[in-house]
């Protein structure tokens, strides 16, 4: 591109597309070369609009103490090192360092634990990262939209996002939705032929503009502005990062955080001013003292950083799915989708394969079978009855072909001895037929160079191409091929032989009882039709375009073609059903088919269908009748489809709705889950949905729903687990304030406190950091998919789990006092006796609660003991653990930091006997909730 050349002096509407192409540098027919476009990319700089500069680390490091309770207690840390200033009690200012220490390392803890959120977010972003047709170096291929470059020659076909500016050198019945940019809803009709140069955006129509989309339609263009010089580039100016949405199980985290922390605070407040008052405040380091472990036992047990360790989780699960083939686009799909009770799926691509092998050609005269496999030409044609194919009969299945060569836009290519097909699978199928029945393809083509076409769309379920004859000038032809019904009712003659025959009633109930016995057979069917048309006769002078053609056609044939069923499909059927979800069968293929398909693959059992055109004659409420039991819906448009999910939703399912078209957007967004097709499915199906399938497989679908499960119920693990820890910490201070008189520590004019602040914050260092994370990668329960889903609706919290939590915290409590109390002087303990040694028991006691209360939470229903050894990251959280807890006991600087002592090995034992006493209650409560045998769900028992 010469170097001076600015898009807007090309003003390239108002200029024939050669000109364009040629002053960009671009050959419309074979495109840039890949040198001359990594060139340009360099010049021109990425295809992307500009976002907000990211936060440097240093500023995410500090947001780690904008918490009120945090930066209070740094600031009691603070003035506790001034008073030790003063006082000179110690030769270090031990608890004010100590509390600093512990508040430095979690913040780093949710500096990493955020940035490696952050981190699996911006990796899915790119994972989902748009491509686009580019023609270069003469060939098709797809890349990166952000590497597209001024003169990159582009391929836009229905439901593409258009993804730069770009001036048409080519269109076929394009038409665009430019709401985006100029908010006008209808579709625009495109055309190459220069406009005006005032024209403004709305009024360009040889123009396709970034952000926009194709509705219908096919064309091609060359690129004229890329990044911040397009059109949106100009409307967005700089565009604010978009901070990711939060998903309904954040929100509602954040707000029981939020509640538990008030309530948290509310005891703080309550046990500082029970010290003050009641055991009265002696002097300013007593009351800085007090106020400190408010404070610190406020921070330790307030949960307000839950959201932040559920993002990891969710973008951990993320991760699972993506390398099980499941991209997801938005995150609150993680938790839907183990709630999802319907699988709605698509047949082509999803449950078979999409690799379509035509079987049998049908004409006027009788059956013909195909041998041979795959896209291979190889392969003969098999007349019924072992008759001949000659004369009139061989005329009619020539004719039939030829058509079916024509009215198609894929490609038959031969690379080392491998056909491939290049573009849609079902028109593929029809080259290697046409060659078996002997046909030139080449040579067909060129006698016949098209002159319009109308594209298939899945309303119409028809394709049409004008030709012309090169063998009678001035003569065209009409081919067209479609779903037999659609066709036919367009038919007003058949192809017999070389005769053309009026096509009778009962020789349409004939052809539309082939149809259906085609249809029987597991077959994709196809009928194919032509017209002659005059050259410049009234309709072409009258400006009609190719679908007002189609009309007074002359019936060819049938085309049945098998798509074999996915082989990993009937399993993943089975798993579905097991999971308690119903998978359904939606699709635009004839019922026939339909039914066939989903009896083989089981998710049927009947012959009951619905059609889109009974669909259409039922009101809401029958439908909605209907769509309890129904499994198979055929012959359906994607309006049909939004009707069956609002459907399927009234009657209380929770849907997962699959779609690859540009109108299957309506769908994909009403239902619960959107899934879209990652190999076939169109942009704008991409950005509709939930979920992209990398494989467009069903077993991909339940593989994610299982990741959902398993995501949702480690949720519920870790948090059960940290919230029951805390509620441990908090009623054993509480007890020890409310209680002291009754446990005797509260009679010496100054009560005992059980822990300190610094050990406190230790716990909470210690238990919050491994072991929750250790529990949010717990291995999936195996029988996660033998259990009913999730009910919609039901909080993260259920009840039951609350009471578990009040239970391990009351078990927590009262250990942890009992063995205060039993080693104060005194006490019956046999230890040295001092507060310091009741502290460390007591400290270390609740230190070990902790841990056994991990292993409790790694099930609500089973026994802690299956499967105690598939997750090793806890055995090595809790490993680590205790090998952190040891040094603050045995080495004399952390003694003195942490106010403790020594333990002896009998020490130990009671300890540890005393804190595996929350193991066997809870064993006991879960063994009391075995027995009386509540339906478990796919999260846990704990529902109700
Ligand atoms: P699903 O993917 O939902 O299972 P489908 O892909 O089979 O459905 P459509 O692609 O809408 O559904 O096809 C519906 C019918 O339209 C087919 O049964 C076939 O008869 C006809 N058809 C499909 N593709 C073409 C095409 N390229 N040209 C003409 N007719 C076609």
């Amino acid at each position: 591109m010469p170097e001076n050349i600015k898009v807007e002096q090309i003003a390239p509407h108002a200029r024939p597309a050669a000109d364009v192409a040629a002053e960009l540098g671009t050959d419309i027919a074979t495109g840039l070369s890949s040198s001359e476009a990594q060139v340009r990319l360099e010049r021109s700089g990425a295809n992307e609009l500009e976002s907000e500069v990211a936060v440097p680390a240093w500023r995410r490091f500090l947001a780690q103490f904008k918490d009120a309770l945090v930066l209070l207690l740094v600031a009691a840390a603070a003035i506790s090192c001034i008073v030790w200033a003063v006082e000179r009690e110690t030769s270090l200012p031990y608890e004010g360092l100590v509390i600093i220490t512990i508040l430095l390392l979690n913040a780093i803890l949710g500096f990493v634990q955020e940035g490696r959120a952050e981190k699996a977010l911006a990796s899915l972003r790119a994972m989902a990262a748009p491509e686009a047709s580019v023609v270069r170096d003469g060939e098709q291929r797809r890349v990166a939209t952000r590497d597209l470059v001024p003169g990159d020659l582009l391929i836009i076909n229905e439901g593409d996002t258009v993804s730069a500016d770009a001036r048409l050198v080519e269109v076929v019945e394009l038409q665009t939705l430019e709401a985006s940019l100029t908010g006008e809803s209808s579709p625009v009709l495109k055309s190459a032929e220069p406009v005006e140069s005032e024209a403004g955006i709305g009024d360009r129509l040889n123009m396709v503009f970034a952000g926009t989309t194709a509705s219908f339609g096919h064309g091609r263009a060359v690129v004229t502005a890329t990044g911040m010089s397009t059109e949106l580039g100009r409307i967005a100016g700089m565009l604010k990062t978009t901070k990711s949405p939060t998903t309904p199980l954040q929100r509602e985290l954040d707000h029981t955080g939020k509640q538990l922390g008030v309530a948290v605070v509310v005891i703080a407040a309550v046990v500082v001013a029970t010290l003050l008052v009641l055991y009265g405040a002696r002097d300013a380091a007593t009351v800085v003292r007090v106020l400190m472990f408010g404070v610190a036992l406020a921070v330790a047990a307030a949960p307000e950083g839950l959201a932040a360790v559920v993002t990891v989780v969710l973008a951990m699960g993320v991760q699972r799915m993506a390398r099980r083939g499941a991209i997801v686009r938005k995150l609150p799909a993680v938790e839907t989708l183990g709630s999802a009770t319907v699988i709605a799926s698509d047949k082509t691509g999803t449950l078979t394969r999409n690799e379509m092998t035509v079987r049998v050609l049908v004409t006027a005269t009788g059956r013909v079978e195909l041998t041979g496999t795959g896209n291979s030409p190889e392969g003969e044609l098999r007349p019924k009855d072992q008759q001949k194919l000659e004369g009139p009969w061989k005329n009619e299945t020539d004719e039939l072909l030829r058509a079916a060569v024509l009215a198609n836009n894929a490609e038959l290519i031969e690379k080392d001895g491998v056909w491939s097909i290049q573009g849609d699978p079902t028109e593929g199928s029809l080259l290697p037929a046409a060659k078996k029945a002997g046909l030139d393809l080449g040579e067909v083509h060129e006698r016949y160079p098209r002159v319009a076409e109308a594209p298939f769309s899945s309303e119409r379920k028809l394709m049409s191409t004008v030709n012309e004859d090169g063998g009678s000038p001035g003569h065209r032809i009409l081919f067209t091929k479609g779903a037999p019904g659609m066709l036919l009712e367009r038919c007003t003659h058949e192809l017999s032989g070389e005769q053309k025959v009026l096509l009778t009633p009962e020789r349409r109930a004939q052809i539309l009882q082939v149809t259906e016995s085609l249809a029987a057979e597991a077959l994709r069917t196809l009928g194919v039709a032509s017209r002659s048309l005059d050259t410049g006769g009234p309709e072409e002078e009258a400006g009609g375009r190719a679908t007002e053609l189609e009309r007074d056609l002359v019936f060819l044939g049938l085309i049945g073609m098998i798509d074999p069923p996915r082989p990993e499909a009937r399993a993943a059927v089975e798993r579905a059903r097991a999971a308690g979800i119903r998978p359904i069968l939606i699709t635009g293929d004839h019922p026939g088919t339909a039914v066939a398909i989903a009896k083989e693959l089981g998710i049927s059992a009947d012959d009951r269908v619905v059609t889109g055109a009974q669909l259409e004659s039922m009101s809401e409420q029958e439908l909605a009748a209907a769509a309890r039991d129904i499994a198979v819906y055929a012959r359906v448009n994607p309006q049909h489809k939004l009707r069956i999910v609002k459907a399927l939703q009234g009657n209380g399912e929770i849907v997962a709705m699959t779609g690859d078209g540009v109108n299957d957007a309506p769908a994909l967004k009403s239902a619960d889950i959107g899934v879209a097709m990652g190999i076939t499915g169109t942009d704008v199906s991409k950005e509709a949905a939930d979920l992209v399938l990398t494989d467009d497989n069903f077993a991909t679908i339940v593989a994610a729903v299982e990741e959902g499960r398993a995501v949702f119920s480690n949720i519920r693990k870790f948090l059960g687990y940290l919230l029951s820890s805390n509620a441990g910490e908090v009623l054993t201070v509480f007890f020890s304030v409310v209680l002291a008189r009754p446990l005797g520590l509260g009679d010496r004019g100054m009560l005992v406190l059980p822990l300190l602040a610094t050990q406190i914050l230790w716990i909470n260092l210690l238990t919050d950091g491994a072991p929750a994370l250790a529990l949010g990668v717990d291995p999936p329960d195996p029988d996660l998919m033998r259990r009913p889903p999730r009910p919609s609706g039901e909080g993260v919290i259920s009840r039951k789990m609350r009471w578990n939590i009040g239970i391990v915290g009351v078990v927590m409590a009262v250990g942890t006092l009992f063995i205060f109390d039993a080693s104060l002087p005194g006490g019956f303990i046999d230890g040295p006796g001092g507060i310091e040694y009741g502290r460390t028991m007591a400290f270390t006691t609740l230190m070990l609660f902790q841990l056994f209360n991990a292993f409790n939470a790694r099930s609500y229903v089973h026994s802690a003991f299956r499967g105690v050894f598939r997750n090793g990251w806890l055995w090595a959280a809790v490993g680590l653990s205790i090998a952190l807890h040891i040094p603050v006991i045995y080495v004399p600087f952390l003694q003195a930091a942490f106010g403790t002592v020594r333990l002896s090995g009998g020490d130990w034992v009671l300890s540890i006997a005393v804190a595996s006493s929350v193991l066997w209650i809870v064993e006991g409560v879960k063994f009391l909730s075995r027995i009386r045998q509540q339906p478990a769900t796919a999260e846990g028992p704990l529902t109700k």
